[in-house]
């Protein structure tokens, strides 16, 4: 499969260090506040990378940081009389709890940088012993830009180009304009830690480099982020590494493109920003995937919240797919000798599957992916309506299977909301039918067999209080050719 590896400017053959697996990190969220959705986009882009790497069976293992000591946590606690370490435990748990809502697989190490002091300075002792680092006399240790000469690798920066300007931030203690922090001397009242160098608190490039080495060794395979961070956070990292270890730190570098609003890029800065959980306040997590896996991780998504609404409109026709296969299939006699209907229903199943793998085989080609998911759906849709009551129902659930195995590498379940069933029902079931299961599905079953029994004993008082039940709690009794169904109003 071909990945695209933004140091090299081109797709290029995924080889993993060990064979079958796969070690990747993303750089996390400075926690000082809730994240937008732009920095979301990037965050699902790698949810839905990793869920691919899974699905064609590797082993992933991910990491990604909570940088969770900065200048802005360190503001925003100032502004609010708290200390740092309290915004930080706000928004990282901020943080977790969104990326649930959003369907995020949890990393498997969610490094702190707060709690990796030691291997950060670990690193940077390194790093002065290879000449590539310096401590300046205020306790600030700043990385030698000029000592290396690969620095610019990565971002395809000529180091006599940079000048001191645009985030190379100039000040008395460096040597020279583009020295970085590695460690930054304690000012008062700000969190510190005791030091060779004194007291002091990480820089933010020396954080996910010494996390990388300690979690997952260096090199790694996957290196993710967004296309902001190639400079100077990227570059950094890798010089950082290639300076104390002597290798780069990761085989393949991969960016996502911003997300825009009116051309500009999503930022706090520019106030242009919805925050996700505002977004998933509004819309379900699975339309919001839905739209942003729509464009390419690579390409610049211009998001408008009108879009959305689209998007829930692609989410319930995918379910409604589903369920509707499900229940046809469910209901359906024994397959006998296939028809022309089934073998072609069959044949669009083995295609969406192929295309699909296609698609993501060429760089998480998503929008692709999801082409592919849609031509399944609409070709079961047209077998629904056309194969009558010839529905075979091993077909018919291959085709429910796929549509749903596919999109579950996007991250998108379209059969736990098929349970869109309320709790209630159980109850229900438990006081008219004698139900004793607690599964909302089943107890619709046990309720309309009991309704059913009552009508053909004439039974009229029961067989009402059932129906009476089932619209209260919003529910219609949908009779179709199969039999009875129950659905939302
Ligand atoms: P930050 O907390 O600023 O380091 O951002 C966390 C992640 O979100 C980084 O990978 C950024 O590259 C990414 N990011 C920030 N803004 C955007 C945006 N507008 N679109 C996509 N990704 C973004
Ligand atoms: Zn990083």
């Amino acid at each position: 499969m071909l990945v695209y590896n933004s140091q090299k400017h081109r797709k290029q053959e995924l080889e993993p260090i060990e064979p079958g697996k796969i070690r990747m990190y993303v750089c996390g969220p400075t926690v000082y506040d809730q994240i937008h959705i732009g920095n979301a986009r990037t965050f699902l882009s790698f949810d839905v990378i990793r869920r691919y790497l899974m699905y064609k069976g590797f082993e992933v293992t991910f990491a990604q940081n909570l940088t969770d000591v900065d200048d802005k946590i360190i503001n925003r606690a100032n502004e609010e009389g708290r200390s740092a370490a309290e915004v930080a435990e706000e928004y990282s748990n901020a943080f977790i709890e969104q990326m649930h809502r959003f369907g995020i697989l949890d990393p498997d190490i969610r490094p702190r940088a707060t709690r990796e002091i030691e291997a950060m300075q670990d690193m940077i002792k390194t790093l002065i012993e290879h000449g590539h680092a310096y401590a300046a006399d205020n306790g600030d240790v700043y990385f030698s830009v000029r000592s290396d000469d690969a620095y610019g690798i990565l971002s395809g920066r000529d180091v006599d180009q940079l000048r001191a300007g645009e985030r190379v931030e100039v000040n008395d203690e460096k040597r020279d304009p583009l020295d970085f922090a590695l460690w930054k001397a304690a000012k008062p009242g700000e969190p510190s830690w005791p030091s060779p160098w004194g007291d002091g608190r990480p820089g933010w490039h020396t954080e996910c480099c010494a996390m990388i080495r300690r979690y997952l060794g260096t090199p790694i395979d996957i290196h993710g982020g967004g296309q902001d961070l190639i400079f100077p956070h990227h570059e950094n990292e890798t010089a950082q590494c290639m300076c104390a270890w002597d290798h780069a730190l990761a085989n393949y570098w991969m960016h996502t493109g911003m997300l825009r609003v009116n051309g500009d890029k999503m930022s706090k800065s520019l106030g242009n920003f919805f925050t996700l959980k505002e977004i998933l306040d509004k819309y379900p997590a699975d339309a919001v995937r839905l739209l942003m896996l729509q464009t390419h991780y690579r390409s610049a998504l211009d998001f408008q919240t009108d879009q959305l609404d689209g998007a829930v409109g692609t989410l319930e026709r995918l379910r409604t797919c589903v369920k509707n296969l499900r229940w046809a299939a469910n209901n359906a006699k024994e397959d006998g000798n296939l028809t022309e209907f089934d073998r072609a229903l069959s044949k669009a199943a083995d295609e969406a599957q192929a295309e699909f793998t296609r698609q993501m085989d060429d760089d998480f080609n998503t929008a692709g992916g999801l082409a592919a998911i849609f031509e399944l759906v609409t070709a079961a849709n047209k077998y629904l309506a056309e194969a009558g009551d010839t529905i075979a129902s091993s077909v018919t659930l291959r085709a429910a299977d796929t549509i749903c195995e596919l999109a579950d590498v996007m991250g998108v379940e379209l059969d736990a909301a098929e349970s869109g069933l309320p709790a209630e029902l159980v109850d229900l079931a438990r006081e008219r039918a004698g139900y004793e299961g607690s599964d909302p599905e089943e107890a619709a079953e046990v309720l309309l067999a009991a309704r059913q029994q009552a009508r053909a004993a004439k039974d009229w008082g029961t067989a009402d209080a059932i129906r009476d039940g089932i619209t209260a709690l919003g529910l219609v009794v949908e009779d179709t050719p199969a039999g009875a169904r129950l659905s939302r109003a």
